[in-house]
This record gives C-alpha cells, sequence and structure tokens, in this order.
C-alpha cells in the first residue's frame, strides 16, 4: 500500500495557510480513492498548532526548531529529506507556495523520484493516482500518472476543498542536524506590504479587473486617471477583492500615459499574465480579447462593465455585461457599499 505524505511549511503565527490546507485535503480525498495511508510532514519553529489542523492523519512528522523557522532552501531541503524518509512515503503533496515550490524539485532529485507542479486535480482511477495539469498558458490540459516513487506533487490553490482537522494529534520529532553549510543564509527581515497596501489577493472571493479604457479620454475629451485610481481603490476597500489589470494598462506607464500607480506587471491577467482562480470576476474598461481573458480559465462567474456592446464580452465571454460607463457604474456601486 502506497503512503501519501502531504507536506508543507507552517506559517508564522504557527498555523496552516489555507493554500496548504488544500493540498491536504487534496492530499486526503487521494489517499481515500486510493485506499492508501496518509500522514503529515510539517516544517517550522513549532508545529504543534498546524498539527492539530492534520488531526485524523495516520502519522505526523515535524522538524521543528527556530533553525526551520524561516524559508531557506538548504534548511527546508534537509527536514523535507528527512520527513520524507521517516515517512517512506510513495507519494509527496504540497501546496505551490513559494516556499515549498522552491525547495520540492531539489528534494525529489535527491531521493531518486520525479515531480510534478502546479497540479489542479489529483484523481485516483483504476486503482491508479492521476493528476490534471494545465499546458500552453492555461489552453489545454493533459492527465498524467506515473510509475516511479517517491512522486512530489505541488497543487495549486483555489482548486481542492480545505481539510477540515482538529483536534489532539501527536507529532513524531524528526531530528536533523544542520551541517553549518546549510546555516549560512539567515533572514534579517521580512519587508512586506501592508494588508491595505496590497491588492493582489489571491484569496479574495472576488477579482475586479481594470483595463486601459480607465486611462483613455472620456465623453468630455479629458482623461480622468486619479478618479479611476480612487473609484477602483475604494472598491477593492470596500469588497477585499483583489485586482487584476489587462497588459494594455500596465504597460501604459511605460509609453508615458497617464496610469493607476498601484499597479505593476504583477496584476496582469492573461495569455502573458497571470490566471487567478476567483470565483468571481468583474472586467471594467476592458476590451475582452482572447490574450486577455485565457487568463481568465478558472473564473467561473464573469461580468464585464463597457461602453462597447461589441467587445469580447459580449461575445459569449461574460455571463453579463452591462453596456456602461464604468464611472458613473462604479461610483453607484461605491454608494451602495457605503
Ligand atoms: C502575444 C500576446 C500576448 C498578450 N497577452 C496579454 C495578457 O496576458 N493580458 C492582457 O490583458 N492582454 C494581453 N495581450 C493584449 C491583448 O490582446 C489586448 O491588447 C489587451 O488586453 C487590451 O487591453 P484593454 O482591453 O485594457 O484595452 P483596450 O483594448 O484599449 O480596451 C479598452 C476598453 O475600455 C472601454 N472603455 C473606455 N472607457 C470606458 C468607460 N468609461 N466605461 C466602460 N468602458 C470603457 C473601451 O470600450 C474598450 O473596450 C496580449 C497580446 C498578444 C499579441
Amino acid at each position: 500500500m502506497d503512503t501519501i505524505l502531504f507536506i508543507t511549511a507552517v506559517e508564522p503565527d504557527g498555523g496552516l495557510s489555507k493554500a496548504s490546507l488544500e493540498a491536504l485535503g487534496a492530499a486526503k480525498a487521494l489517499a481515500d480513492g486510493l485506499s492508501a495511508s496518509l500522514c503529515a510532514g510539517l516544517v517550522g519553529a513549532d508545529v504543534s498548532a498546524a498539527a492539530k489542523a492534520c488531526a485524523g492523519v495516520t502519522a505526523i512528522y515535524g522538524v521543528s526548531g527556530a533553525e526551520f523557522a524561516d524559508s531557506r532552501y538548504a534548511s527546508d531541503a534537509a527536514a523535507i529529506e528527512a520527513i520524507c524518509k521517516a515517512a517512506n512515503a510513495g507519494m509527496v503533496i504540497g501546496p505551490d507556495s513559494s516556499r515549498m515550490s522552491r525547495v520540492l524539485p531539489g528534494v525529489a532529485q535527491r531521493l531518486g523520484g520525479k515531480i510534478d507542479t502546479h497540479l489542479t486535480g489529483l484523481a485516483a482511477r483504476d486503482g491508479k493516482p492521476v493528476v490534471t495539469r494545465w499546458y500552453y498558458r492555461q489552453r489545454m490540459y493533459a492527465e498524467l500518472t506515473r510509475e516511479q516513487r517517491p512522486w512530489f506533487m505541488t497543487v495549486s490553490p483555489g482548486c481542492f476543498a480545505a481539510y477540515e482537522g482538529a483536534g489532539e494529534a501527536a507529532v513524531t520529532a524528526v531530528d536533523v542536524a544542520l551541517p553549518d553549510a546549510a546555516r549560512r543564509t539567515t533572514v534579517k527581515a521580512i519587508l512586506s506590504p501592508s494588508a491595505g497596501e496590497q491588492t493582489i489577493r489571491p484569496d479574495a472571493a472576488m477579482l475586479l479587473v481594470a483595463g486601459a479604457g480607465w486611462t483613455k479620454k472620456q465623453a468630455d475629451g479629458a482623461a480622468h486617471a486619479d478618479v479611476a485610481g480612487t473609484l477602483i481603490l475604494g472598491f477593492l476597500d470596500k469588497t477585499k477583492a483583489s485586482l487584476g489589470s489587462s497588459k494594455s494598462l500596465v504597460d501604459m506607464g511605460g509609453d508615458g500615459q497617464p496610469v493607476l500607480p498601484f499597479l505593476t506587471h504583477l496584476h496582469q491577467v492573461g495569455q502573458t499574465g497571470a490566471t487567478p482562480r476567483h470565483k468571481k470576476g468583474l472586467a471594467t474598461c476592458c476590451h475582452g480579447e482572447e490574450p486577455h481573458v485565457v487568463g481568465w480559465r478558472f473564473v467561473s462567474e464573469r461580468r464585464a462593465v463597457n461602453l462597447d456592446p461589441n467587445c469580447g464580452w459580449a461575445r459569449g465571454k461574460a455571463d453579463v455585461l452591462y453596456v456602461a460607463d464604468a464611472f458613473a457604474v462604479m461610483t453607484k456601486v461605491n454608494e451602495l457599499l457605503d
């Protein structure tokens, strides 16, 4: 019988992130489908709180201590390698967080395994694990299986139900003696924008996409990028939605045109941008052309506001198109939200 190991690092508050709980939920469903046993492996300063969220699995292995608090390739790789050996796992499943994405391929290599990343589906079919992965900027997907073990997998957020476990959970401590070479990198500080400034929110229920129309000349012959910025930020503040952008809008800064200062290329959604996984999406002042809309692959409820009744959204790409002035619509929406 294969053993499936869920692996992750605990968050700075000692708990598990939503993406980790989703990866654990995915591992649990696969283990049930394969009648495999499910273990958990946790890395962090103190893994006891996170272990409680894993209650219900067959065994929990933990590498803990101050040296394992921060994301550092050398210590994370040593810890995860030791946990994999202790669990003797045939399959190892983690979230595709930056920390796990950085370290799991290296551990797979050390253990003579293989890895498949950014998986969006795991299934048991005829007693075999089958995984789903999208290719070519989410235009096509493949289903894969492998005989080789250990088989490492990272799963994308927003694709699986989060594991719901709580209770007492015993942790088997795995000792890892770090050589000096594994301690050379130290984290001095973590600089991150405050929650209010951070407008890319992967866990948000809704995505607001801003298109280039926000900065174009309007009916009065003038551009109103400042008003646009206030309306967009006001909406984000009230709804805690995530912000995305069309390529044209983020590119405009480089062309010397009026821009929304809080937008970066990280906001870009589409063929050469991100493929977010929010349930609902609202596109504003964005034309809805295919290279943009291909990034909406996983957004299942779509609405758009555009002055042009013949824009791309009207051609089967949105559930609802409001043919209207987005400045007027978003002003009213913000008023209603107040
Ligand atoms: C290889 C390749 C890759 C690409 N990758 C991407 C990508 O990853 N992401 C991406 O976004 N694009 C991508 N593009 C570009 C894409 O084809 C479009 O050019 C781009 O998405 C257009 O951006 P937009 O809709 O914001 O701007 P525009 O096409 O300029 O549309 C602006 C829209 O705003 C509307 N508008 C103006 N004022 C208002 C108002 N007051 N109220 C309501 N509506 C208003 C207008 O009617 C218009 O429809 C790619 C293109 C290529 C060739």
